[in-house]
């Protein structure tokens, strides 16, 4: 095992990895901006490095000084939690060629997995459906407009770099494509620094669902089930839970996505956690959407119900050790919920509302737990994104799960800042939630008034 660990991260999940390194008696290192000083996984860590000022093209984005930072504490490998380097195949490389082991897949594998289009021909060579569409990228307009007609509209329009819901489209009629091809491109291009774009077939009334997936060094894996995703605001995710209730109710499902993840990973030589998030329809016809090379935000849901401690592996798999869990030792014990508290206004359109916290009494009780990057007396900045919490109810069965994670919200205090603390409690307590009929498009129609 290494005995020293960078996590080149911030907030919540920067947090959880330093416990988890604390447990296993390794020493972290935490990075952090000018904003973040004093934050808890600043405090929490063995040693902290200060790269730079509070925005993050100049500290949690910047290479150079991780890198540095790395060196100096004589880190041995690097913790990229999600988003920021996490996916950022350069970054592995670089980590790589300087003799630091970077926790996630080869550089190689996050390459062909981040360019969507490639990620989506690699999956359907390995059996695995993916949503009818262009078979590659799409060059011109003429194509694009035979292809929607012939996969027939709605159609969405996607950048192959695309990521977080954005340089994607929704087309609903041909008049509107040439517009959505454009708009895609140019947001491809100036987010994500490729241009390239591609199309398919939209599936209505979807669900997300996603499976999580777990290879060691030497080309054993497993998965270890399913999480429903489906409560999406602007394509992000606010409420995960583990097992889904629509694949638990569909015979046949559960096997066949959960093969059809491996099948994908297994295609491309897949190393560590990873995730492999399929759409599926209304029937339980499922599609390959894409690959998320790296550990997800809802990861908690899946770790709750399996007992399995994913950070734990990913460390260890990335040390080389043998994933000495089978297929069989995997099984689901009752469920479990995620909500994402954020700091934002509900009754404003959901807009960012950075704040001083000046009370913060996180909820505790049984199959509760919260992952917190933040405490009393302390800044939610405006410069990162505004998700300050995670609470995870567990419980024996989907209703105890619920109920709990309700009772906990309740209970919470966070004061004097706006969250969306009321409205999951809300959320959680609507038919469509306690029924689990929703599907990806629910809950907006849900705040607009109109679900
Ligand atoms: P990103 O990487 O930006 O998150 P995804 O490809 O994962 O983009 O898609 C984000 C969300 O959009 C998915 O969770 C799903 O709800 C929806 N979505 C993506 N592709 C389709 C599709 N072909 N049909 C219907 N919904 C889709």
């Amino acid at each position: 095992m290494f005995k020293k660990v960078l996590i080149a991260n911030r907030g919540e999940i920067a947090h959880r990895i330093v416990h988890v390194l604390k447990s296993r008696g390794v020493a972290s290192v935490a990075v952090y901006s000018e904003a973040d000083a004093g934050t808890p996984h600043v405090k929490a860590a063995d040693e902290a490095v200060l790269i730079g000022p509070a925005p993050v093209a100049q500290s949690y984005l910047n290479q150079d000084a991780i890198l540095a930072a790395a060196r100096e504490t004589g880190a041995e490998a690097i913790h990229p939690g999600y988003g920021l380097l996490s996916e950022n195949a350069g970054f592995a490389r670089r980590c790589a060629e300087e003799g630091i082991v970077f926790i996630g897949p080869t550089a190689e594998v996050i390459e062909q997995m981040g360019d969507k289009v490639a990620a989506r021909t690699t999956a359907a060579a390995a059996g695995v459906p993916v949503v009818p569409g262009s078979d590659g990228p799409i060059d011109d307009d003429d194509t694009a407009a035979a292809l929607a007609e012939q996969i027939g509209y709605p159609v969405l329009v996607k950048a192959a770099g695309g990521g977080g819901g954005i340089g994607m489209a929704l087309v609903k009629k041909p008049t509107k494509l040439a517009r959505a091809l454009a708009s895609c491109r140019d947001r491809g291009a100036s987010s994500f620094g490729n241009p390239t774009i591609y199309l398919e077939k939209f599936i209505e009334q979807p669900r997300h669902i996603e499976v999580q997936v777990l290879f060691d060094q030497h080309g054993h894996g497993i998965h270890l089930f399913e999480r429903e995703c489906s409560l999406q605001r602007r394509h992000q995710k606010v409420i995960e839970e583990a097992p889904s209730p629509f694949v638990s109710s569909t015979p046949g499902l559960r096997e066949a996505l959960c093969e059809a993840a491996l099948a994908a990973a297994r295609a491309i030589g897949y190393r560590n956690a990873g995730t492999v998030e399929f759409v599926v329809s209304p029937d339980g016809d499922f599609y390959f959407i894409e690959m998320n090379t790296r550990l997800q935000v809802e990861h908690p849901v899946t770790e709750a119900i399996t007992g399995v401690d994913l950070i734990g592996w990913q460390l260890d798999i990335a040390a080389g050790a043998h994933l000495t869990l089978a297929q069989s030792d995997i099984s689901i014990d009752g469920a479990a919920i995620e909500c994402r508290l954020y700091a934002e206004d509900p009754a404003k359109r959901f807009l960012p509302r950075p704040g001083h916290i000046e009370r913060f009494v996180p909820p505790a009780g049984e199959g509760i737990r919260v992952d917190s990057g933040v405490g009393p007396d302390q800044e939610i900045t405006p410069y990162y994104d505004p998700m300050i919490a995670k609470l995870l109810a567990h419980g024996p069965s989907r209703e105890a799960a619920t109920s709990r994670a309700r009772a906990a919200l309740e209970a919470w205090v966070i004061e004097p800042l706006t969250t969306n603390r009321v409205f999951l409690h809300q959320v959680l307590g609507e038919d469509a939630f306690v029924t689990a009929q929703f599907d990806t498009g629910w809950l907006e129609r849900y705040v607009k008034g109109k679900a």
